[in-house]
This record gives C-alpha cells, structure tokens and sequence, in this order.
C-alpha cells in the first residue's frame, strides 16, 4: 500500500529527543526556544510562538487578536474543523463563505460582501499547501479594520509573491504527525507585532508572566521539549521535504489524465501538503476511492462534508448554501504526494489514477 501520509522519524529526531530524556527536563525549555527561532526564521517573521497543536495556535492567536463574544469571523467551511472550532472557543461566531473552484481556497469578493460591523477578523486557510489570495485579502482587511488570522497549519513554507504563508497577517501551524514537518503534535503562532507575540505567549501558560502572578486568563497550551525536539530534527530537513512534494506534485500534474489535476497559478509556491484531484462531472467517487485503494494506492477526502454542514454548527449559522465548497466536498481525492513516495509508486499512481 502507498500511504496517504507517512512521518519520516531519522537518527537526528532520535538523538535530539535522547538528549531531552538524559536532560531530565522534558518540558518547555531550551528545545521549543530553539524550534521558535527557527521557525520564526524560516517564515521570515519576527516572533514564533509554540504551541500544544495548531488548534491550540488558532484558539490563542484569536485571543490574542481579542476576539470574542459578539465577534465575527469570516472563515471558509471548506477546511479541517479546527479552523471554526477555534473560532467557537473564543464565543465569537464563525462566518462561512465560498471558496473559488480552482484553488479551493476562500474567495475573497464573497468576504467582502459578508462583512458586517460585527466582523473582527479574516481567517483564511491556505488549503493543501496553497497560499490563499492574500493581496484581495488584505485590501479588504484594512478597508474594513479587520485582523487576519491565518491558518497555514498545512502551508508551511509556501508563499505569495515571495512572501511565506504565516508572515502576512497572525500565522498559525500545526506540527502534527502527517503535516510538511512535525512534532507529533505540536503547533505554532508566527507575528512581527511585538504585542501579540507577548499576549500569544500569556495566553500559552495562564497568563503568567511571573511565576504565580497571573495577569488575564490563560490556558496550559505548551509545547514539551520532547516535542520540540522532533520538530527541530524536521526543521532542518522542511527544503529538502518541500522540494521531493513539489518534484512529486511536477510528476502527478504532468502524467494524470483521467481527472482534474490541480493548478497553481504564477506567483505561488504550492508546498503540497495534499494533491488533490477532482473527479467531475457527477462521477462516482465513491467506486474510484475503492478502485484506487484495491490497486495499492492510499487515498484521503480532504473534506467530505464542508463546515457550516456540520450538525452543531449548522445549527449555529443556520440554512447557508455555499455551492462550490459543497460540490468540491463530493469531488475531491487526494493521492500521496510526500516525501517517501518514490517513483515506481509515482508510476503505479499515474497508471491507476488513468484506469478511472
Ligand atoms: C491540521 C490542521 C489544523 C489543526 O492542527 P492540529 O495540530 O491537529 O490541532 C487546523 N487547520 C488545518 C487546515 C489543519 O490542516
């Protein structure tokens, strides 16, 4: 079987957790400021701030945008349940709109028009690796006074018009097991705004800045050295990691035929967390998932039902018909794409993928 996703654990990854247990120190320590630096280096921001998980990143990045009851956020549905989730945490309420067919991301003249004087922030999702239309988002941000909150949990190291995902508004990430670098779980918050890094940092450990004294709420979101470790062993292979998903990504677009592969258009570097085809035309995804998994190749729908169709939150938002994001729901397979795929699984891939 060719896996959907497959962490890669080496010697380095090993070492560097050893050195966290023979340290005797396991919790945030040494290891996380060393992953913070570099993280913050490799998205070209000033501050990086580690987390638990990039869903505890999301919750705090909004806090710390002071997001809450009464608040809007523009959101797409179109993404992990994280992305709304975080937004439910703080009491304000999440804002579906449509996403554009081809990139699958948030479009941004449909958040325009869903702004209302409620509204507080943007959270756009850099789905699969793919940098959402940042120029539109940001006009409308600042025409509006609005905070940008992005989630670039499957986008690290991609960019726009040569700037990283994470260093446009606050960025968020996720380390976990399956995403371009990890930790096992972990997360992390990117800023250049010397004030929202401090509160992001609060928020992380119970408001805490001198041990005992508490200066607002906050929670127990850290990240362990144990953790740090790891993530620090995969920060110093993201290049080589982002270059074999692209090369791979290059191989896929050029050999399928048999369906909808996807784009990217100039001025972006797609990291490829998912490669994602699109069966059209009201075929049987369904039958192709089975046909593809029965020849060997792992297969994942990255999401089947889009957020503001799930029950507690359609109860929320109430009867709201996104039409693209629900269409893609029924359409979308991704195939493996990360680094340990290697070219005969590529070859076996394209054959399959074409027999549909
Ligand atoms: C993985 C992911 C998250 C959440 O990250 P965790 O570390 O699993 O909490 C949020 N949003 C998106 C788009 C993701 O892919």
């Amino acid at each position: 079987m060719i896996h959907i996703a497959k962490p890669f654990i080496g010697e380095e990854e090993k070492q560097l957790v050893m050195e966290v247990l023979n340290s005797g120190m396991l919790a945030q320590g040494p290891k996380v400021a060393a992953l913070e630096k570099a993280f913050a280096e490799a998205c070209g921001v000033k501050h990086a701030v580690a987390t638990s998980s990039g869903t505890t990143a999301l919750h705090i990045a909004l806090l710390a945008h002071g997001i809450g009851p009464g608040d809007e956020v523009i959101t797409t549905p179109f993404t992990f349940i994280a992305s709304a989730n975080s937004i439910l945490f703080t009491g304000a309420k999440p804002v579906f709109v449509d996403i554009e067919p081809d990139t699958f991301n948030i479009n941004p003249a449909q958040v325009e028009a869903a702004v209302t004087p409620r509204t507080k922030a943007i959270l756009p999702v850099h789905l699969y690796g793919y940098v959402c239309d940042m120029d539109a988002l940001q006009a409308i941000a600042d025409k509006h006074n609005l905070a940008i909150i992005e989630d670039a949990c499957q986008a690290v190291g991609a960019t726009y018009h040569g700037k990283k995902a994470g260093s446009f508004g606050t960025g968020t990430f996720s380390l976990y097991a399956t995403k371009n670098i990890m930790s096992g779980e972990g997360g992390m918050i990117t800023t250049d705004d010397d004030h929202i890094a401090e509160q992001c940092k609060l928020i992380r450990s119970h408001g805490m800045r001198v041990r005992y004294y508490h200066d607002r709420l906050g929670y127990n979101f850290r990240m362990s050295d144990l953790h740090a470790a790891i993530g620090l062993a995969q920060i110093g292979r993201l290049a080589d990691f982002t270059a074999a998903r692209q090369a791979n990504a290059a191989y896929l677009n050029e050999h399928i035929t048999a369906a909808v592969t996807p784009t990217v258009k100039p001025g972006y570097e797609h990291v490829w967390h998912q490669y994602t085809i699109r069966l059209d035309g009201g075929r049987d995804r369904d039958a192709a998932v089975q046909q593809l998994n029965d020849a060997g190749i792992g297969t994942g729908i990255f999401y089947p039902v889009p957020a503001h169709q799930q029950g507690y939150l359609r109860e929320l938002v109430g009867e709201v018909h996104l039409p693209v994001a629900e269409q893609l729901a029924q359409e979308v397979i991704s195939l493996p794409v990360h680094p340990q795929v290697s070219g005969a699984d590529l070859n076996q891939i394209v054959e399959e993928v074409n027999k549909l």
